[in-house]
């Protein structure tokens, strides 16, 4: 199926070529548990970004190799653009993964949906 997204403001757009994920992804982290996206993840592949880049902005901490995006009009967060990291942290040093905030896809309530928890607390 096709996914939309977008930010509270709509500059920011998104498509996705792909499903709605049995469960999200909320992040414990640091910077997750105050920005509070729950994450659905797709390969650079299936991931569009549809909106002119003038209204994207990026935040990185830490170790720099995750980009958290977000709307630099209305504040919303939109995706992050991180290694492909499994549930115990690896990587395997290539491939790229595309965590879209569910909470922007049209039609979907996602604080509704069914979530696993990634333990970045104690990740990074
Ligand atoms: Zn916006």
């Amino acid at each position: 199926m096709t996914i939309t997204a977008s930010c509270h403001c709509g500059k920011n757009t998104f498509r996705v070529d792909g499903d709605i994920p049995a469960q999200l992804t909320r992040c414990t982290c640091s910077f997750c548990s105050k920005s509070a996206p729950l994450r659905a993840y797709y390969t650079p592949e299936q991931f569009h970004v549809t909106s002119p880049p003038d209204g994207d902005a990026v935040y990185r901490w830490q170790t720099k190799q995750v980009a958290h995006h977000f709307c630099a009009e209305c504040g919303v967060y939109t995706y992050s653009d991180s290694p492909d990291f499994q549930m115990d942290g690896s990587w395997d040093g290539v491939t790229r993964s595309m965590g879209l905030n569910a909470r922007l896809i049209d039609g979907f309530d996602a604080a509704e949906a069914p979530v696993t928890v990634i333990d970045g607390k104690n990740l990074w």
